[in-house]
Formats: structure tokens, sequence, C-alpha cells
């Protein structure tokens, strides 16, 4: 009677991607196997240098992946073995585990190429055979020359070339580029929940948030925004206040101010964001709040003093933080700007933060009179608030 047949996939799967998976379906098909087992790596011995990620997640991702081909299965053996995971442990393990199959060891040229490296590999032989697909677009059959002893064992299988690897999809992911169709849905999911690639220590986040504004933003906007996260940078740093918050709370101030009115109105009301009657007729007054959502949905920003100094940006408040204040500020005097008066407001800021922002709304209420707008009382609050307390500190 003929043997079940087994191919068994073994791989860092960091992460699993369409490759892995269209040769595995390729061959299963092509040598009629019953089972493909795929087998996540614990501790690779030529990947030493290189930083892998947590095993778990690469189970997960690998688990989500297969999901649904009754044909696939996945192993846990080399991931809840200790120390260093030679394969050749592994396809004795197998053996003893499912005797009865006729086993193929799925690789491609490339790992092949690498197989006189690996510990014990012509005892391998002894416990399955190889199988090679290609991995270039001029694989020839005789990659196994100089195997002569185990030519029976080797099988050579022209599969399609399919040019992705985990190494390029772990960049484009830092790169915050789309792995969209290069990996399933599911893994590209889990690995932006789980924000796996994502180097946060020297791409840093900030890099990520400004080519997503790049993208959403007319090009004198973007200026714009860079000019205010240079101003709240430097006044940051003479107010005493944290400076990377200031640098976060400039990036996202603006970034919905290219949205237009209906596309607010719609994400208002599925984010179930309530406007007053004032600002819900004016996008000028919407796109603060809207700004702080997304920061915090998309961006997981939970820094309340962030998140108000965003949302609060346009109209400011009664009872202003120093962080709001200097946003506030920094939108108003960043270098771009070049109105009457600005060098003026600019030495100001420096001197006294809220003789500078008072300056600041009486120039924005200025404008809005002269345009013929609502002010909206939170600005008069806020520069009310803001005279108390001046004259509260000379009085005092
Ligand atoms: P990395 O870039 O991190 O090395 P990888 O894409 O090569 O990742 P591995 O987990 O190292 O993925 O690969 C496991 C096995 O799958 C290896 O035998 C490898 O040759 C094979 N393989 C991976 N991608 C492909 C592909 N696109 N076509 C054919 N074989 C592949
Ligand atoms: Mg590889």
């Amino acid at each position: 009677m003929k043997k079940p047949v087994m191919g068994i996939m073994g791989g860092t799967f960091d992460p699993i991607h369409n490759g892995h998976l269209i040769i595995a379906e390729t061959v299963s098909n092509l040598y009629n196997m019953d089972k493909v087992l795929f087998i996540p790596s614990g501790d690779p011995p030529h990947k030493q240098n290189l930083k892998i990620t947590e095993k778990e997640d690469r189970y997960e991702m690998v688990k989500y992946a297969i999901a649904g081909n009754e044909k696939f299965s996945i192993s846990r053996i080399e991931l809840d073995r200790k120390g260093k995971t030679y394969t050749i442990d592994t396809v004795k393990e197998l053996n003893d585990m499912y005797p009865e199959y006729e086993k193929f060891f799925i690789m491609g040229e490339d790992a092949f190429r690498q197989l006189k490296t690996w510990k014990d590999y012509e005892k391998i032989f002894s416990y399955t055979n190889i199988l090679i697909v290609t991995r270039s677009f001029n694989m020839t059959m005789d990659i196994h020359k100089g195997f002569d002893d185990f030519c029976s064992k080797i099988y050579v299988t022209k599969t399609p070339f399919i040019e992705i690897s985990s190494t390029h999809i772990r960049e484009k992911v830092e790169k915050n580029q789309s792995i969209r169709y290069l990996v399933p849905k599911e893994v590209e999911d889990y690995i932006k929940r789980n924000k796996i690639y994502i180097n946060l220590e020297n791409s840093n986040k900030n890099n990520l948030v400004l080519s997503d504004l790049k993208n959403k933003l007319k090009p004198k906007r973007y200026k714009h925004v860079l000019g205010v996260i240079e101003a709240a940078k430097s006044l940051s740093l003479k107010w005493n206040v944290d400076q990377e918050k200031a640098e976060i709370a400039a990036l996202f101030h603006d970034f919905s101010k290219n949205m237009d009115f209906e596309d607010m109105t719609r994400y208002a009301a599925e984010n179930e964001i309530t406007f007053d009657k004032i600002e819900s007729s004016n996008k000028e007054l919407m796109h603060g709040r809207i700004a702080r959502d997304i920061a915090y949905k998309k961006y997981f920003i939970t820094d309340e003093d962030i998140l108000n100094s965003i949302e609060y940006h346009t109209t400011g408040r009664r009872g202003m933080s120093k962080l709001e204040k200097l946003i506030f500020l920094a939108d108003y005097i960043e270098p771009n700007r070049s109105f009457p008066g600005v060098d003026k407001l600019r030495d100001i800021s420096f001197k006294n933060l809220d003789k500078a922002l008072i300056d600041a709304i009486d120039g924005t209420i200025e404008h809005l009179i002269q345009m013929g707008e609502i002010i909206h009382p939170r600005t008069l609050e806020a520069r009310n608030y803001l005279i108390e307390e001046l004259s509260n500190q000379r009085g005092g």
C-alpha cells in the first residue's frame, strides 16, 4: 500500500508570507501530500547575529496564515526545544512521531545552498527526502551537484518564482509601506495590531506619522506642520515643557486639516464625536477635535495633555496648560508665518508666554471680526482667563 506523504516546511517565518504558502500549496499538490507541517524555528543557528521576532508572535502568525487549509498544520517541536534548534533533531523527532509517512523536507534553493553548513547534514537524509524549490528566476535542475550519495533522496522541482522574502516584508513595515497581498490579511493585521517590525527607538514613530501626513496634506500645509514642530521644540526648551510631548502635539495638530467638510462630519458621526452648534457648521473648528481622535485611536497617543493641545489649538480654552499654550503659539509664530508683527510676537513668546498668548488670541479675534466670522466662546474665555491671571500675578 502507498505510504501517506508529508511535507515539512521549516522556517524562521519572521513573518510567514505568501511565498511560503504558495510553495507549500504547489508542492503539496504535485506530490500528493496528505499533510504539510509548518515548523517555526526556535533559535536558529544560522541567524545568530540577527534579531528575531518573539517566537510566540511568529507562531501566531503561522497559525493565522494556515487557518482554513485542512492539509496544513503547525508544530511547536522546535519552539519548545531548549537551546539551539538543529534540523537534524527535528527530522529525527518527526520520524519517531510519524513513522508511517514518506517525508519531504521543503527548502528554497537559497536554504539548500547552505545545507552543508548544517549540523550532521548527511544524517538528515536518513529521516527525510529533501525537496528543493525555486527561489530565483534562473534555478537550474543540477543544483544538487556534489550530493551524489544522496541523489535518490533529493527532489528538485521548478515552482513558480515568487519574489517575496521575510526580510523584504520587515523592511517595508519599518518604512511604513504596504505589505498587502504579500502576506495573508490576518498576518498583516496581526503585525499592525502588535506593532511588530516597527523599530520605535531609531525609526521613531514620528517619522511614520510624518510620512502619513505628507500623503494627506497639501505641500504648503505639510511645510507648516514642520514649522510648528520646530517652533514647539524651541518654545519647549525655553519654557521647560517636555520636548517630546511638544513635538508630538505639533505633529498631530493639523492632521485632519485637509479633510473636507463631508468627511469630517462623517468621521464625527462614526466616532461618536459631538460638536456644539458653532463648531458643527465650521470645519476650521472641527479639525482639532478630529485630529485628537485620530492621534488617540490610530497612533495610540494617550497623554491627556498632548491630546488637549491638539484639540484646542484653534480656539484655546479657559485654563490652558503650558503645553496647550505653547502649541497654540507655535502654530501662530512658526518660521513660515510672515504677517506684520510676527517678529515682535516671536520675541515676546520667548519673554512672556501669557502675554504672547494674549497677543496671539487678539490677533485671531481681530482676524475673525474682519472676516465677519463667528468667534467661538472658548476663545473669549481663554482670553478673559489669561487677563485675569496676568492681573493676579501683577497684583500678587
Ligand atoms: P528571511 O528573508 O528572513 O531569510 P525568508 O523569506 O527566506 O526569510 P524563511 O523563514 O527563512 O523565509 O524561509 C523558510 C523556507 O522557505 C526556506 O527554505 C526558504 O528558502 C523558503 N522560502 C521562503 N520564501 C520563499 C519564496 N518566496 N519562494 C520559495 N521558497 C521560499
Ligand atoms: Mg531565508
